[in-house]
């Protein structure tokens, strides 16, 4: 077997929120590319989407929250537009990886293994049928039914046990390999669409302390851990 890149609940939970936008023609309101993705390295908690307005100027920001609700150290900070450029591009470098290729023949394998499980279902089930009949048209006895269909119904329970450990995703068809395509599309992807290609590649991201009074981001603080 191999990782599920996303849940089949995150699955259909992207098909809906695709949906939606189709009827709607809006656009997601999220704002925060990586919400979910990010943990506190001082604490291990995880990190939340925050504004700050200073002098009218807002800064979008993920922040270790303190408290009740949050229970993380309150003391870790980081800004949130540098930190998404980086992981967009470390994603669009990884998309490229020979990891992910293997990723993607591991799937084409798990593809093949899917097709010719339900394969061999449909011809069980089929069978099934026909002893139904020939039972119903009196070609065999009740008792020949009866042992003849035994092994077929194992077997159906073993495919369709075998079929809904199976999980399939569309998320990254036609990205792998491809990152260098996808660098050009990216900006034109809605945030929806980028946070779900991150979150298929990216397991979570560690953000370590930054040195106070440091300008711009140290892209030593970030510590990604891959999905894929
Ligand atoms: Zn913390």
């Amino acid at each position: 077997m191999w990782p599920a890149i996303i849940t089949p609940a995150q699955h259909h939970q992207l098909v809906a929120a695709f949906a939606r936008k189709k009827v709607t023609g809006r656009r997601t309101p999220r704002r925060y590319l990586l919400s979910g993705l990010l943990r506190c390295g001082k604490c291990g908690n995880k990190l939340f989407s925050s504004v700050r307005n200073d002098r009218k100027v807002e800064t979008r920001r993920y922040v270790c929250m303190s408290g009740p609700d949050h229970g993380g150290c309150g003391k870790l900070t980081v800004v949130a537009a540098p930190l998404e450029e980086w992981i967009a591009e470390a994603v669009l470098i990884r998309l490229d990886s020979p990891t992910m290729a293997d990723a993607l023949a591991g799937r084409a394998a798990a593809d093949e293994r899917y097709a010719a499980t339900l394969a061999e279902l449909d011809r069980d089930r089929a069978q099934m049928e026909e002893l139904a009949g020939m039972w119903s048209a009196k070609s065999i006895s009740t008792a020949e039914w009866m042992s003849a269909r035994e092994p077929i119904e194992r077997r159906i329970q073993t495919a369709e046990r075998q079929l809904s450990q199976m999980t399939g995703t569309s998320t990254l068809d036609g990205l792998i390999g491809n990152g260098t395509g996808l660098r050009d599309a990216w900006e034109g992807l809605n945030l929806t669409r980028q946070a779900a290609i991150i979150a298929a590649v990216l397991d979570f991201a560690t953000i370590l302390p930054g040195t106070p009074g440091a300008r711009g981001l140290d892209p030593n603080r970030i510590v990604p851990t891959w999905a894929l």
